[in-house]
């Protein structure tokens, strides 16, 4: 088993059960040695499951010092005409939507909650987008599955000053901001609505490595047609895939919104 395929079993949340079961099948047809091998190759993968990320992982001193400069750096002047922030929390549209924050866990590039909170705003356009698009795909079985949205500034400088400048292009510049400050950016993905899981993609969200590639040709043909499908369904109204990332889409009307630095605890919790 190669690695990446490990960690792609772990990262889509396959049972465990089934994950190993594909192993001790191969363990009993095995003699002892060659199993102790195999066994061998699974730790190393395991081991190496944080290598995905284009950062090492920071001492939590580190980081909270970055999160104390990143709240008292300001955020860029922009000068011209923009529509008021009008952030709504996406699953109070429509609770079929279903979360799973990984900024708000351990389980990102930082290895540390970044958000206090799992939640996901978005400007009101663009959450109504959303929701039309949930519905769109429920008569094929499908829901979104949404991993992030708004972003507060802050958090944009903390994941540039974080991460090492030969790997920046994977990171937004606090100098120009990124979509997702501007509430117009949603990260997400499928989950099938008979089983509650998360389809799997070519990659996993937030790998950075080719296979995240919105058009990359590899994986299976199930996974390449799920991020087609995720990808017609967002573009019907009016969301734009990333160049680099099958998850990541912009809304149209992302230009007409300010950077904002808003925290989640001072949004409306419903509306
Ligand atoms: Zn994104």
């Amino acid at each position: 088993m190669q690695p990446t395929e490990l960690q792609t079993s772990l990262y889509e949340r396959i049972p465990l059960s089934r994950a190993m079961g594909v192993n001790v099948r191969a363990l009993y047809g095995l003699r002892a040695a060659l199993a102790a091998g195999l066994l061998a190759t699974l730790l190393s993968a395991c081991a190496g499951s944080a290598s995905r990320y284009p950062v090492p992982a920071l001492p939590v001193s580190k980081l909270e010092q970055l999160r104390a400069d990143a709240l008292r750096a300001l955020p860029p002047e922009e000068t011209g005409e923009f529509l008021d922030a009008d952030l709504v929390e996406v699953v109070t549209l429509d609770p079929s939507l279903q979360l799973d924050v990984r900024y708000a866990g351990s389980d990102n590039f930082l290895r540390a909650p970044v958000y206090p909170e799992a939640r996901v705003f978005l400007q009101r356009p663009a959450a109504e987008a959303v929701v039309r698009v949930n519905r769109a795909l429920s008569a094929q079985g499908y829901g979104l599955l949404l991993f992030d949205g708004y972003r507060p500034w802050y958090v944009t400088w903390m994941f540039w000053e974080a991460t090492p400048n030969d790997k920046r292009n994977f990171v937004a510049d606090p100098a120009t901001g990124s979509r997702h400050n501007r509430g117009c950016a949603i990260d997400l993905s499928l989950y099938d609505l008979k089983t509650g899981l998360e389809v799997p993609m070519p990659s996993g969200y937030d790998e950075f490595s080719e296979r995240a590639h919105p058009n990359y040709a590899g994986g299976t043909p199930e996974q390449r047609a799920a991020r087609d499908l995720l990808r017609k369904a967002m573009a019907a109204e009016g969301f734009t895939v990333n160049d680099d990332e099958w998850w990541h889409y912009d809304y149209r009307d992302w230009q007409k919104y300010r950077i904002g630095n808003t925290f989640f605890k001072d949004l409306a919790r419903t509306r």
